[in-house]
């Protein structure tokens, strides 16, 4: 099932054509590259349809509005080129980045309003979603609060997925150089020694849990569900959406706030979600470990089904 352009690589699309994966460059004027002027999604294929397609074209309609870049392509045009990308890799079970950018506009930051954007789909193998699927990550994740901030909403919109993920990767560097047994890891580092962590969890600027690098972060106690609302400077997750649907099917309760750091001292389960992890329970944060819980189980259970049903 790998990929294919004759001679085993991958093929990508860039700007309306399939090119084999060493031949897709983009121009070192791009502002994307330059400034991190882009929108992206990051997607998942399974059984060769794209879970939650709408949700993602509205999401990155509102990260184009958020940055005024008028790309002029419709969500058709922008589904097409997906569905072809998956094809002509011969990938039904895959992750799907897609990338555009306000192109090539030399010598100045102020953006043109006229755009010719740079369009890039980026595909790679994943393995079969659904029931009884395997997971992508290893196991349930190691997870470090971090001191530094999720980017304010003043600044930088959180709803804006963009190409500039900087804040994130600062948390990312820093979550791996957390010293052992400093401040709230008390007493510890993970069980796999100095290990960097899965992922690490931001607060916002007034000192509430926001979310991790690259996923939503959700909390149970006394089988009640929080997760961090979108209010705050949080990404609105396709997965956040999707699980809280899914819990209140289940009749389980759910809250959306602003969530307290100490809500994690307190917690009887923790869990992630992101398109390409879905559900990833927690062990660890900082210093704490956790079981995994039996409402995450629900929940990833029902996840699985949903996905089952309507992709194979
Ligand atoms: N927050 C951030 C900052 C992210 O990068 C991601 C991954 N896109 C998420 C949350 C989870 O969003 P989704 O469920 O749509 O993948």
């Amino acid at each position: 099932m790998t990929a294919t352009s004759g001679n085993g690589e991958r093929l990508y699309h860039v700007d309306g054509e399939l090119v084999p994966a060493s031949e897709a460059t983009v121009s070192v004027d791009d502002r994307g590259f330059r400034y991190g002027d882009a929108a992206f999604e990051t997607l998942r294929a399974y059984g060769g349809s794209i879970f939650e397609w709408e949700a993602h074209a509205d999401r990155l309609e509102a990260s184009c509005e958020i940055l005024a870049l008028d790309h002029g392509l419709s969500r058709e045009t922008l589904r097409s080129r997906i569905d072809e990308t998956l094809a002509a890799n011969d990938l039904r079970d895959a992750y799907v980045r897609l990338s555009i950018t306000r192109g090539v506009q030399p010598g100045k930051l102020t953006p043109d309003p006229v755009v010719e954007p740079t369009v890039v789909i980026w595909v790679k193998p994943l393995p079969r979603g659904g029931v009884d699927a395997t997971p992508v990550w290893d196991g349930p994740a190691t997870v470090r609060t971090v001191e530094t901030r999720r980017v304010p909403d003043v600044a930088v919109p959180a709803r804006a997925k963009t190409h500039n993920y900087l804040g994130a990767i600062l948390a990312r560097l820093e979550g791996r150089t957390v010293e052992r047994g400093s401040g709230s890891t008390a007493g510890g580092a993970d069980t796999a020694g100095d290990a960097p962590p899965d992922e690490v969890l931001m607060l916002d600027t007034d000192g509430y849990l926001a979310e991790g690098a690259t996923s939503n972060v959700f909390v149970v106690e006394d089988g009640v569900l929080t997760t961090p609302t979108t209010e705050g400077p949080v990404l609105p997750g396709i997965t956040r959406r999707v699980v809280l649907d899914l819990a209140d099917d289940l009749d389980i309760a759910t809250r959306e706030t602003r969530a307290e750091s100490e809500t994690l001292d307190t917690a009887d389960e923790v869990f992630l979600t992101n398109t390409t992890w879905e559900l990833r329970p927690v062990r660890r944060v900082d210093g704490r470990q956790f079981d995994t819980g039996p409402v995450t189980n629900r929940l990833r259970e029902r996840f699985d089904e949903l996905v089952e049903r309507r992709c194979y």
